[in-house]
């Protein structure tokens, strides 16, 4: 893995939720000639359909799909993923090998517990793996920005990015699993019953879309503030 450099890396805790959440995001990166890579935390073996195989073999055409240039899966145990030291270094050993200047990782708010602890050991990784002494392999590396997928979430989020270009493809990545939606309805409330994802997904980009000025968008958060250097080219119309 030593000659890997992303520009960003991405972590969830079950293959689809990086497509679902923000893949649109990750597609327009990559138009934009960046590397992209994701971490996959489990694979998946809880879900009631597919086995893990299957959603390997799924993941890796999604990634194709997407044009990702790494997907790396961690193998922890599906539906208990545990906040501990041990699984953290695994995720910096990762974002040392990766190098991302930007990592993007569930908002800190979730009623999933893998989605919960996904977020919070990718940021202890990310400030883990900036550490001199820490007991694993590689160069220390920080990356220098951590934003965090708020689409499907009530806010507040910090922005948004127009995936309108890419939204076709973001569908198709996440069509990928067949194994998840294989084509009943029930198969396809996978967020709450009797709700399609794919429905969902196209009608939360457009809501999205719709506070922006654009026709499809993903939404994000972050801690920190934003820094404008010029405010009168700022995007989005007032009035
Ligand atoms: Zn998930």
């Amino acid at each position: 893995m030593d000659n890997i450099k992303l520009d960003v890396l991405a972590i969830a805790a079950h293959r689809d939720d990086i497509e679902i959440t923000c893949g649109g995001t990750i597609i327009k990166l990559i138009d934009r000639g960046r590397k992209a890579g994701i971490l996959d935390l489990t694979e998946g073996e809880m879900g009631t359909k597919g086995t893990a195989e299957e959603r390997g073999s799924e993941a890796k055409d999604a990634a194709k799909i997407m044009g990702v240039t790494f997907r790396a899966n961690l193998r922890l145990p599906d539906a208990a993923v545990e906040v501990n030291h041990e699984n953290k270094l695994k995720i910096a050993q990762v974002i040392r090998d990766t190098k991302p200047e930007m990592v993007i990782l569930p908002y800190w708010i979730q009623r999933h517990p893998d989605h919960l602890s996904a977020s919070l050991l990718g940021y202890d990784a990310c400030f883990l793996a900036g550490l001199k002494k820490l007991e694993i392999d590689g160069e220390p590396h920080r990356p220098r920005k951590i934003i965090y997928t708020s689409s499907f979430r009530e806010g507040p989020h910090s922005f948004f990015v127009d995936v309108t270009e890419q939204f076709d493809r973001k569908l198709k990545a996440v069509a990928t699993y067949k194994s998840q939606f294989d084509g009943t309805p029930s198969s396809r409330e996978i967020y709450r019953p009797g709700v399609d994802i794919f429905e969902y997904m196209t009608i939360t980009a457009r809501h999205y879309g719709h506070k922006v000025g654009v026709k499809y968008a993903e939404a994000f958060a972050i801690k920190e503030n934003i820094l404008i250097e010029d405010p009168s080219e700022m995007p989005v119309r007032s009035i």
